[in-house]
């Protein structure tokens, strides 16, 4: 069963003032599967107030009541991932045991947030004069407006509902037209677990209608966004008009690094298990592989080995390890891509092609005989794309690396601890994981450098772009 999905304001479930819906589709059919109720200006408006008013309740609860809440949303959503899974596989097709993991993670990040709450210290710095004490505390920064993608329809959102609410923020929640249901579901989680009224709402829509109405408003403190890095980009000069605070996670394309002295086996295993995860859409996937010409051809053998033998279907059926994209718009991409690197030389190693007529499936695709020309090597390519480049030495594997404006995530596999460090350190990259995919838990930095935006939304970094500082300086009497 797949529920149609309502937006929360101010404490209630509602249709929306003009009773406006838009369809959902499952991508691995293409079947109209459901609804979702689209949010107009009167619903903003409502949406605005209600935050305005639950910002007021929510700052002064304790944090430990906000620690409480946070840990007690986590249970809940941990009782229901089974339930939440099946329904996110419907409307966004990865495998169910990814949507599953999805869910129970988000459990974990709640934790850490609700953690995080007990923790946003200040400090108290020396005086000058006998009898003032120089204060600096933490305050939430107000209410927030949050614009989540649908590549991980809880994961991008409870990041950010979970920072807010540890913090002591209301949030308007944007959330994503192509999988609306589950990140409903989550936000249930918060609201039974006693989230008060006014503090969290959840609206879709059309969503540039609705981002250039809250950034600019004068509720909203604070801009918290994760997508592409040309609509990152747009928000971020429109909250820099209005001052607003901004974290920005956008888009990536990672470098993967094989060194010569690699055990090219765990190389392959590893990169291709992250590569095909959610069928390539996520931003942290590895998308330029950077092979030693003396392990190139192993490498490129037993990647497309990998390739060929995946199992892509329906993410419901138990034995599917790649679901399809998340929709049509992702195919026509995937082809435009190939075609446009076949046209400049590319030679496909495996797939390059939609599966069938029906739903939104891409064959695991590895691709050889790379250049700079193509798209591929400059665009992300977002979905399962593998292009494969020898190197010879490490200076030019750098500048490789570093070459795109990006710089999310950046993998390298060596058995040398002096080139393990000296890649850590030569990446210019918001993150580096070294022989292993060690990344995105909820206690680690996340987050980008140069146009994959700023700020983090992991670790005890990420709590403090929900936090003003104020200086206090009291002389006492
Ligand atoms: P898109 O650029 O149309 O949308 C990306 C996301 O941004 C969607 O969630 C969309 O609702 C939102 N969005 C778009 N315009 C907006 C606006 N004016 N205001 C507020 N939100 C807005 O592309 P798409 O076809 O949905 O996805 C493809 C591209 O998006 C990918 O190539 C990838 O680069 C990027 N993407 C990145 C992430 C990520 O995790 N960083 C997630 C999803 C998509």
């Amino acid at each position: 069963m797949y529920p149609d999905v309502s937006l929360h304001i101010n404490g209630q479930w509602t249709k929306g003032a003009e009773g406006k819906t838009e369809p959902v589709m499952n991508p691995a059919t293409g079947e109209k599967i459901g609804s979702f109720a689209c949010a107009t200006k009167p619903d903003l408006d409502m949406a605005l107030q209600a935050a305005d008013d639950g910002f007021k309740v929510w700052k002064k609860t304790p944090a430990d009541t906000r620690y409480k809440t946070l840990r007690k949303a986590a249970d809940i959503i941990r009782s229901r991932a089974d339930d939440i899974a099946k329904i996110m596989v419907q409307e966004q097709g990865k495998p169910l045991m990814e949507a599953k993991g999805e869910t129970l993670l988000a459990g974990d990040i709640m934790d850490w947030f609700g953690e995080e709450a007990r923790r946003t210290y200040g400090r108290v710095i020396p005086a000058r004069g006998e009898n003032i004490y120089q204060l600096v505390v933490k305050e939430p920064v107000g209410p927030v407006a949050a614009f989540t993608p649908w590549n991980f329809p809880i994961n991008q959102a409870v990041r950010k509902v979970s920072a807010a609410i540890a913090a002591g923020c209301s949030i308007i929640l944007k959330g994503p037209e192509d999988t609306p249901a589950s990140c409903a579901e989550l936000v249930k989680c918060y609201i039974e677990a006693g989230v008060p009224q006014g503090v969290l709402q959840l609206v879709y829509g059309n969503p540039a209608e609705i981002s250039s109405y809250l950034i600019p408003h004068p509720v909203i403190r604070k801009i918290t966004f994760t997508g592409s890095t040309p609509v990152g980009k747009q928000l971020a000069s429109l909250a820099g008009l209005h001052m607003k605070r901004i974290t920005m996670e956008l888009g990536g394309h990672a470098p993967a690094i094989v060194f010569e002295d690699a055990n090219v086996d765990q190389a392959v295993k590893v990169l291709f298990a992250n590569k095909h995860r959610n069928a390539g859409q996520v931003c942290v996937a590895p998308t330029r592989f950077l092979v030693h010409e003396k392990v190139y051809g192993d490498f490129v053998q037993k990647y497309t080995e990998s390739a060929k033998k995946l199992k892509v279907g329906d993410g419901l059926d138990k034995d599917t390890r790649m679901g399809p994209l998340v929709g049509p718009r992702r195919v026509d991409a995937m082809e435009a891509i190939v075609s446009d690197a076949v046209q400049k030389g590319a030679k496909i190693e495996a797939g390059g092609k939609r599966i069938g007529n029906k739903g939104s499936f891409f064959e695991p695709t590895v691709l050889t005989n790379i250049n700079h020309d193509m798209k591929i090597m400059h665009e992300e390519p977002f979905g399962p794309l593998s292009p494969i480049m020898p190197f010879t030495s490490f200076d030019k594997v750098v500048e490789e690396a570093n070459r795109l404006p990006y710089g999310l995530a950046a993998y390298a596999y060596t058995s040398s601890a002096k080139t393990a460090a000296a890649i850590g350190a030569a990446f210019e990259s918001g993150m580096v994981s070294i022989n292993h995919h060690g990344l995105a838990l909820p206690e680690v930095p996340f987050g980008g450098v140069k146009d994959s935006g700023y700020g983090s939304e992991g670790g005890s970094e990420a709590i403090e772009s929900y936090l003003n500082t104020k200086f206090i300086s009291q002389l006492g009497l």
